[in-house]
């Protein structure tokens, strides 16, 4: 028997771990503009025709963010007394999936592509963006509202927000809110704080989630204060500005967490209702942009709601 075979692939297994841990610590470390940006456009490399589009991508550096940014995330208002209704989007990962090895995944993913194809079409049909700030202050009357905009979110706070998705909004000239869980921040495969700032230098908001992510309704009145309350505050406290807008954890809401959402100072708080009115800023429906939307389907879920 060969005895050093063994002991070969294991110290080639460890130097390779070794390597991708370096290389995963760098790319979430690093702070914002140290490292150039790929070839590609806004920042972001787009994969090899010749790949399979749903083999995982390849480990990239983080991208750097344009210095023409911030965006004011200015839109035209409309004339007094006017208020359209608002689609606001929901995202959770930009990344590629197998859907027959991970169906859930894949449903709550989109791919660069799709997402930049939605963005270029919802910048052809005349769509400015909003943040729910400011969608929130128009919806209670405290701010101008928008003739024509959509508001964009994306949940829980994935790398891929950073990686993938700020460049293609940036690349269409459209301002976000990403929804952070507090608990979660630097954790492997989420964004840390430094990609979090990054995205509010660039004009996104960023919004809370919960510290962990639980079903409120599940919990106590003082386990619901903590989670919807401590969220905003460690989020405000790590970007040095105020948190005023909330996601339900899977979508998942009361009366007893709407009141608690709105005594904590947030203006607005978004769930996963498909559809509803706009009266109340703290059971806020959502458009759910999955994995398996067509860009058909995108363009007549969002014109449905054309002013
Ligand atoms: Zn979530």
């Amino acid at each position: 028997m060969k005895n050093w075979l063994p002991l070969l692939l294991g110290l080639i297994l460890a130097a390779g771990l070794i390597l991708a841990s370096a290389r995963d610590r760098e790319a979430r470390l690093a702070p914002v503009g140290a490292i150039g940006a790929p070839a590609g456009i806004g920042g972001y490399a787009p994969p090899d025709a010749t790949r399979n589009p749903l083999a995982p991508p390849i480990s990239r550096p983080a991208p750097a963010v344009p210095t023409l940014m911030p965006l004011s995330g200015a839109f035209t208002p409309a004339p007094p007394g006017q208020r359209p209704y608002i689609p606001i989007l929901m995202y959770h990962y930009v990344r590629y999936v197998d859907p027959g090895a991970d169906p859930l995944g894949y449903n709550l993913s989109v791919t660069p592509e799709q997402l930049g194809a939605q963005l270029a079409w919802l910048r052809a049909a005349g769509y400015e963006s909003i943040r729910m700030d400011a969608a929130a202050a128009c919806i209670r009357g405290m701010g101008p509202c928008p003739v024509r905009a959509v508001a964009l979110t994306f949940d829980d706070g994935y790398m891929d927000a950073f990686t993938a998705a700020l460049p293609l909004l940036q690349q269409h000239g459209y301002v976000a809110t990403f929804y952070i869980v507090s608990g979660f921040v630097g954790q492997p495969g989420y964004m840390g704080w430094g990609e979090i700032r990054a995205l509010r230098d660039a004009g996104m908001e960023i919004g809370a989630h919960s510290v962990t992510h639980p079903d409120l309704t599940s919990l106590g009145l003082d386990d619901i204060r903590a989670q919807v309350a401590q969220s905003g505050a460690t989020i405000a406290a790590e970007i040095g500005a105020p948190v005023v807008s909330f996601c339900y954890p899977g979508g998942r809401f009361n009366d007893t967490v709407a009141a608690v959402a709105s005594e904590s100072g947030y203006t607005s708080a978004t769930t996963t209702l498909p559809d509803g009115p706009q009266e109340n800023p703290f059971t806020l429906p959502r458009l759910r942009v999955s994995g398996d939307l067509t860009q058909e389907g995108f363009q007549w879920m969002v014109a449905a709601y054309l002013p």
